[in-house]
């Protein structure tokens, strides 16, 4: 019988059949400004999708603080607009804001946070995007978050 080489077998071990999704994904932030990656795609197969956001930069969350907010795309602006009102004591997030599907708080340098949120919130065709609310990051700090088969 041939040996299969370590190597072949963990990759055996490690393929997952075509159907699996990934429910999750790591997305980083910097003391630059910007997030790791500006699309994120969810599978509709999944039940609940989570985010988990790293700050890798050394800045203070009060200098150079980084959130993770997910809105329809339509509501983007109000939903920014209500978190700078709401300040840095709500993590730059309305509380109870019925525009914002999920939000982690506001990090600063080494710190991470996750968020998870029932994939049934996001509507097929539904445009979507994800921005850090804290004051003057959205412009830089945004991205798109696409429903996938
Ligand atoms: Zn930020």
């Amino acid at each position: 019988m041939r040996r299969l080489r370590p190597s072949v077998i963990l990759l055996a071990l490690l393929g997952s059949p075509a159907w699996a999704a990934s429910c999750s994904v790591e997305l980083a932030a910097s003391d630059r400004m910007a997030y790791s990656a500006n699309l994120i795609e969810v599978s509709r197969s999944c039940a609940e999708f989570t985010v988990n956001l790293r700050h890798e930069g050394h800045l203070e969350s009060t200098l150079m603080g980084h959130n993770w907010v997910l809105v329809r795309a339509d509501q983007q602006q109000a939903a920014a607009n209500a978190g700078l009102l709401a300040g840095m004591t709500h993590g730059f997030v309305r509380p109870g804001d019925p525009a914002v599907i999920a939000a982690t708080p506001v990090l600063g340098g080494g710190e991470a946070a996750s968020v998870s949120f029932p994939v049934s919130r996001l509507e097929a065709g539904g445009q979507y995007l994800f921005f850090c609310s804290f004051p003057g990051h959205a412009a830089l700090m945004r991205g798109v978050l696409r429903l996938v088969d």
